[in-house]
């Protein structure tokens, strides 16, 4: 039988059906590759991207950058025009798509994707990511910037080198106001810090753990293999955590990556972090989501905002502890 689970954080029901993986071509990790044209990768040392704007940030000791942050050839949010809503009548309401847009490059590798980052470069990564969630927030405009890495085709991606994004956006967006009003509503100490607490007493849901940091499959999994990644030191601001603390999150993600590879091969994902807006006060405790594209969200998902997951989150952190390096 289907089981219900509330998810705390955005508040909506996920579906834990074993049941519907039986169904026949249910469940097929499938393996495009990103591109299949040979043009020369504007994000390797030496391609167009060197040509461009300058970049806003490169990291790395000696000749050469590691980690570098360039502005987006062609920005979802661009210009620094404040926010001001117009209605062009009773149901058309707009407003200028003003913010930034920017790629941070993994690294000058081509095919050296998270799960593949030592220890250095992955701290280094999120430390890139800190500084420039920082310089955003010195932006009068910005209220909120959402990092994201999309790996694979089917999470989006449409260029291969590893890579984030990071929007600056003037808005807070719906799924994060979402996750404050879960904040908010959890009665008690911080909802993710309860988290913690509940899922590392659990044990079976536990995919990485030590001093700093806790990767878990969570009990409300709605997508197969998903992991949330939960710093250990509470803190509402990714831009504001300690050095030690983006490392430990930066290696986190390295570890649930690379057991995610060698459990399912090279499957697409989303990584997002989520930290408070900027200039807001209430509860929060930034975090980072990992969504495997295992399946498609279907009519029901999309009519409904329920999801069905099809692998229960305490068989996919049992598999993907058994791949853990
Ligand atoms: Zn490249
Ligand atoms: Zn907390
Ligand atoms: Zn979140």
């Amino acid at each position: 039988m289907s089981q219900l689970r509330l998810d705390p954080l955005n508040g909506r029901w996920s579906v834990i059906s074993e049941e519907r993986r039986e169904r026949p071509s249910a469940f097929q990790p499938r393996l495009l590759p990103v591109e299949a044209d040979t043009r020369p990768c504007p994000f390797c040392p030496g391609g167009h991207s060197d040509d461009d704007l300058p970049p806003t940030l490169e990291l790395g000791a000696g000749d050469g950058w590691e980690v570098r942050v360039v502005p987006n050839r062609y920005p979802a949010f661009e210009g620094s025009v404040p926010m001001a809503v117009t209605n062009l009548g009773p149901v058309f309401t707009q407003a200028p798509g003003s913010g930034i847009h920017e790629v941070l490059l993994l690294g000058p590798e081509h095919n050296r994707s998270w799960g593949e980052l030592d220890g250095h470069r992955s701290a280094l990564v999120m430390q890139a990511v800190a500084a420039r969630m920082t310089a955003h927030s010195a932006l009068p405009g910005l209220r909120y910037s959402q990092a994201i890495v999309n790996s694979g085709r089917e999470a989006g991606a449409s260029l291969e080198h590893p890579h984030c994004q990071l929007m600056g956006i003037p808005f807070v967006p719906r799924e994060i106001t979402d996750e404050q009003a879960g904040f908010a509503r959890f009665t008690g100490n911080c909802l993710l810090c309860t988290t913690l607490d509940a899922e590392e007493s659990a044990e079976t849901r536990v995919v990485y753990v030590d001093d700093d940091v806790l990767v878990v499959c969570p009990y409300w999994s709605g997508t197969p293999f998903e992991m949330l990644v939960i710093p250990r030191r509470h803190g509402a601001h990714l831009a504001k955590a300690s050095a030690d603390d983006l490392a430990a999150v930066g290696r986190a993600l390295q570890r649930g990556l690379a057991a995610l590879r060698s459990r399912l091969g090279d499957i697409a994902y989303n990584v997002i972090f989520h930290s408070a807006p900027y200039r807001s006060a209430g509860d929060f405790h930034w975090h980072a989501h990992v969504l495997p594209k295992a399946t498609t969200h279907a009519g029901f998902e999309l009519g409904t905002g329920v999801v069905i997951n099809v692998v229960s989150p305490e068989e996919a952190a049992s598999s993907l502890r058994g791949c853990a390096p």
